[in-house]
């Protein structure tokens, strides 16, 4: 019997902090930049991206995760 085991598996890189104002809450706190990369799994070992990379902003205070300005 043979299985084919695949999926998919989405990680999140952290680029760097910088303390803003979070749009969201309003508050002045930290905000991590992250790098999020969705891969193919094929027996829970990534392949390939099947999605552009994408920047992602989450606010160190409300935990909000917004769509980060290219000029970041
Ligand atoms: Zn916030």
């Amino acid at each position: 019997m043979f299985f084919l085991l695949f999926g998919l598996r989405t990680r999140d890189e952290l680029v760097d902090n910088r303390v803003m104002t979070c749009e969201m809450c309003g508050w002045n706190a930290p905000q991590a930049r992250l790098l999020r990369t969705t891969k193919f799994t094929l027996f829970f070992v990534p392949l390939f991206p099947v999605k552009p990379r994408k920047q992602l902003l989450r606010c160190g205070h409300c935990l909000g995760l917004r769509a980060a300005a290219p000029a970041f």
